[in-house]
Formats: structure tokens, C-alpha cells, sequence
């Protein structure tokens, strides 16, 4: 192990891409939408290109965000449109589905870990995702995008649920699926984890540096097993 993760104390996570595989059911709406284009391409083909064409849109809605969110402008927009995010979110917070041996992790670092959600989603969405899986009870503090005034990839969020949970930011770690979170989690003295269950390649997740990059976030369980076995 490279980097040790013997002190960790909380772990935070992501929701999208990370503990929920709704960036899947993203890809699959467009190729849905995308149906038309059938006789240019198979399935197989539209799935890719929806997914580099999503990678690019967001590279590119990272570092746009990146300004509107240090300009604040986002919350401006929250606020000045309140209907049309609720509207968007509600449209978006149907169906989760869990990636594959999340809830038996949850369940099993709980018992060691203190457990936080930071997320990008309103606070309804987040709620909305821990109550369809009944995951409440296992996290101690829950953050969303209006929670503080900056969001991912700057520090603010974590380093609020590090200050909630009572536990200093280099006992923490942040687990996610795009560079987004890598870089907050750094930016907050975290450890981090990159997890390619979501929009991060792996190319993207080696650049922003993760401390480890896990192929599902279930092995998160064998990772730490060492800390607490
Ligand atoms: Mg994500």
C-alpha cells in the first residue's frame, strides 16, 4: 500500500457514479434518444460514443463550473430559478439503482468509520437515494450542493463534514468517480479513492493523483479489511 490509510477515521462518498450507477442509466437514456442513428450504428457503438461524448461535456462542465462556482454564480442561479431545479431534479431522482455490493460495504464500514455523503445533487435527490435504499441510518452527516456556498472540486463541502463528523481532514477519506472529487478531496488534505464505476477513466483519476483507483466501490471493504480485520 502506497499510501496508508491506517488512521482514517471517516470516509465520505460520492453518490453519483459511486454508490449509485445512475451515470449507466444516463448513457442508456441517450442511447435510447439516439435510437434513430440505428441504422449508422449498433447499440455497442452509440454506448461509447454517448459515453467519450459525456466525458468531454463534463472535462469541459468541470472547468466551466469550476468559474461560475467561484464567481458564486451557481447559488445565484439556485435561488433565482428554484422551480426549474426542482423541476430538473424531480425529473432526474426516479429510479436509483445501487452498484453491486455497496450496501453490504456501507453496512460493514459503518462499524469502523465514521460515514458522510457529499454530493452535487439538491437535498432532496440525496434524500430521495437514502431512503429508497433505507441507507439513513448509516451516515452521520449528509451534504449537498447547497449545503455550503462552494461545492466539488473545491474543499468547502468535505472539509464541513470532516468539522460535522469531529474528525481532522487528514483522518478522512474521499471516494468518488471523477477527478472532481479528487481534487476537492485533496484540496481538503484528504486521502482519496477513484473509483471507475462511474464517468472517471482511469487516465483521468492517475492525472488528479487518487491515492488508490478501485475497479467497483465494494472492494473499498478488502482495501480497508487490513485497517479493521
Ligand atoms: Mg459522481
Amino acid at each position: 500500500m502506497q499510501t496508508s490509510l491506517l488512521g482514517i477515521e471517516a470516509i465520505f462518498f460520492d453518490i453519483d457514479g459511486t454508490l449509485s450507477d445512475s451515470d449507466d442509466q444516463i448513457i442508456e437514456e441517450i442511447v435510447r434518444r439516439m435510437h434513430f442513428l440505428h441504422f449508422l450504428w449498433k447499440d455497442s457503438h452509440l454506448r461509447k460514443f454517448a459515453r467519450s461524448s459525456i466525458s468531454l461535456a463534463m472535462t469541459f462542465f468541470n472547468s466551466t463550473y469550476h468559474v461560475v462556482d467561484s464567481l458564486g454564480l451557481d447559488n445565484f442561479f439556485a435561488k433565482a430559478f428554484p422551480h426549474k431545479h426542482a423541476q430538473n431534479k424531480d425529473d432526474f431522482e426516479k429510479d436509483f439503482n445501487l452498484i453491486d455490493g455497496v450496501e453490504k460495504m456501507i453496512a460493514i464500514l459503518y462499524r469502523h468509520y465514521r460515514l458522510g455523503i457529499v454530493s452535487a445533487r439538491s437535498e432532496s435527490g440525496v434524500l430521495h437515494f437514502l431512503q429508497q435504499f433505507s441507507l439513513e441510518k448509516y451516515f452521520d452527516v449528509v451534504v449537498a450542493a447547497q449545503t455550503c456556498y462552494y461545492t466539488k472540486p473545491f474543499p468547502h463541502p468535505l472539509l464541513y463534514a470532516a468539522e460535522q463528523v469531529k474528525v481532522l481532514p487528514e483522518k478522512c477519506l474521499m471516494v468518488g468517480d471523477t477527478i472532481v472529487d479528487i481534487l476537492a478531496g485533496k484540496a481538503a488534505g484528504m486521502k482519496t479513492i477513484g473509483v471507475l464505476s462511474g464517468f472517471g477513466t482511469l487516465k483521468e483519476l492517475r492525472r488528479a493523483a487518487a491515492d488508490f483507483i478501485l475497479i467497483s466501490p465494494a472492494e473499498l471493504v478488502t482495501l480497508l479489511n487490513q485497517n479493521f480485520g
